[in-house]
């Protein structure tokens, strides 16, 4: 069984986000990066399959592969450190659009020939939401998108979805392409003998033009900003108080 799972270097979500002072985008320096929490889950999932498949002697390998900045060799070393057996660097510049990625993504998968593909439903840095369907429109390969639980069966994988109003399970023909939901796991740490280990992991850097990949933008990035402050609440003493402002003071009723 050999798993691809897709690693994206974004600002850690403990960090309070800073905007350059001309707003032309979001301040990166001096913050702590770290891997996108719904790749985190992607990568627990994919050790949790190879763990599972190794108990009952089949053979399994996970690569890890990011599209980025030399930066992302980080991430990428913090994948190897929780159980990934090699990773694959795309040398690219900050923040290319969902579609490049897309591309050079199936283009690993075409080399890669792997019998799963999973990625995080979204990267929360820019919430796009798009680069796991893009590549499955690409590599023509079966998708189930938002899995909250999956289970491997022979050549199938089944995909337990969370829709409006209750749950759906759909049954892909493997290889396929999962996009993973919150729900799924709950990501493990790195212990300190894997982060040395994972030293001595293969991790290969290419670029695009490897791949025969040319990048396109095919959007501008304008500004940013910040959220509005949120104004400071009162204490009201009464139902009928509390009525009163609404109706009067926040005009809401
Ligand atoms: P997005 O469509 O940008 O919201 O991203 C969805 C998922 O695609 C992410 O959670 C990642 O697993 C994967 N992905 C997006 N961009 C990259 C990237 N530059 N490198 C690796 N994986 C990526």
């Amino acid at each position: 069984m050999k798993i691809l799972v897709t690693v994206k270097r974004v600002i850690d979500h403990n960090v309070k986000i800073k905007i350059k002072t001309d707003k032309s985008d979001v301040d990166l320096s001096n913050t702590k990066m770290a891997i996108n929490p719904f790749c985190e889950i992607a990568i627990e999932e994919a050790i949790r399959i190879k763990e599972k498949a190794e108990k009952e002697g089949i053979t399994s390998e996970v690569i890890a592969v990011s599209v980025g900045t030399s930066l992302s060799q980080s991430e990428l070393r913090t994948a190897l450190a929780l159980g990934v057996d090699r990773a694959i660097l795309i040398e690219t510049e900050s923040n290319i659009e969902s579609l490049n990625v897309a591309k050079i993504l199936s283009k690993v998968v075409e080399n890669e020939q792997p019998d799963l593909v999973i990625l995080g439903k979204q990267a929360i840095d820019t919430d796009n939401n798009q680069t796991g369907q893009m590549l499955a429109a690409l590599t023509g390969m079966p998708q189930g998108t938002f899995a909250s639980a999956i289970s491997i069966n022979n050549s199938k994988i089944s995909v337990t979805r969370e829709i409006d109003g209750g749950m759906q399970t759909l049954e892909l023909n493997l290889p396929a392409i999962v996009t993973t939901d919150l729900r799924l796991n709950e990501p493990r740490y790195a212990s300190l003998p894997n982060i040395m280990k994972a030293k001595r992991k293969p991790l290969l850097i290419k670029t695009p033009e490897d791949y025969g990949v040319i990048i396109k933008q095919h959007c501008k990035l304008l500004g940013v900003d910040s959220p509005a402050k949120r104004q400071t609440g009162i204490m009201v003493e009464s139902v009928s108080e509390l009525v009163n402002q609404l109706k009067n003071e926040a005009k809401v009723i």
